[in-house]
């Protein structure tokens, strides 16, 4: 989908949150590297979209009402096989089911495994004196823990990305700790001005979370994204 259908389909909806796959969809055609992901709205299907992309797979709720997918037993990573996909839908519904009764279900997004790399976490939020405002961090509970963020205002230049990412205190930690791959810095810049610039052009956008980004020497790709819509553009 494009995202006129996606605006329209919130808002016929009456819904602010956009699913991740209509996230990942706008994040994708802005250049933002994402892991592709699918929307499964079967049992069936989702054994057959782990084929097509290709095994090892993750499964995750699809649910506009489940905004925290792992904390509802919504996330199932590392899936070797078809038995373990099926196995794994079962689990996830049932699980949401249990903890959000009235959640509506689309069904499940089926992406492939990434590979392990250090989790960052770039995030939009709107402030009411400043704008929109980017944060970078290190992902991780120990970030949730000690909120090691950086800051920096909407449209961000070259330079306020390279100095918020050596602004954090666990900076040593992407230059490649203790034999610990290094993150690519220069890309993680490249990632900061394009979710700028996609917050720039897209002022019905409220919020936004990539959460995690896994960061490698070779590059970095959101595994988790999250947007929040103005609540005039579902009006
Ligand atoms: P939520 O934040 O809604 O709980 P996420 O999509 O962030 O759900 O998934 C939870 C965790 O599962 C992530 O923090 C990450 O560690 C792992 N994960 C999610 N998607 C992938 C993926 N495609 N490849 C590898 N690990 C993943
Ligand atoms: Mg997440």
């Amino acid at each position: 989908m494009d995202k006129k259908a996606i605006l329209k389909k919130a808002k016929r909806e009456k819904r602010a949150l956009l699913t991740e796959v209509e996230s990942k969809q706008l994040l994708e055609k802005a250049g933002i590297n994402v892991v592709k992901t699918k929307l499964a709205t079967s049992m069936k299907e989702a054994v057959a979209l782990s084929k097509e992309i290709g095994f090892p797979v993750v499964l995750k709720i699809a649910s506009p009402d489940v905004v925290h997918k792992s904390d509802a037993g919504g996330v199932k990573v590392g899936l070797k096989n078809g038995a373990q996909v099926s196995r794994a839908y079962k689990e996830i519904m049932t699980s949401v089911k249990q903890k959000h009764p009235k959640a509506t279900v689309d069904g499940v997004s089926v992406q492939p495994m990434a590979k392990p790399g250090v989790e960052v976490i770039i995030g939009m939020f709107k402030d009411p004196q400043f704008g929109p405002v980017l944060m970078f961090g290190l992902g991780g509970i120990l970030v949730e823990i000690l909120k090691d963020v950086s800051f920096r205002i909407v449209p961000l230049a070259r330079r306020d990305a390279r100095e918020m990412i050596r602004d954090i205190k666990g900076y040593p930690v992407l230059e490649g700790y203790r034999g610990q791959e290094p993150a690519n810095i220069p890309f993680l810049e490249e990632m900061l001005l394009k979710v700028s610039d996609f917050a720039e052009r897209n002022p019905e956008i409220k919020e936004l979370d990539l959460n995690p980004i896994f960061a490698y020497r070779d590059g970095a790709v959101a595994v988790d994204a999250r947007i929040v819509l103005e609540e005039e553009a579902v009006k």
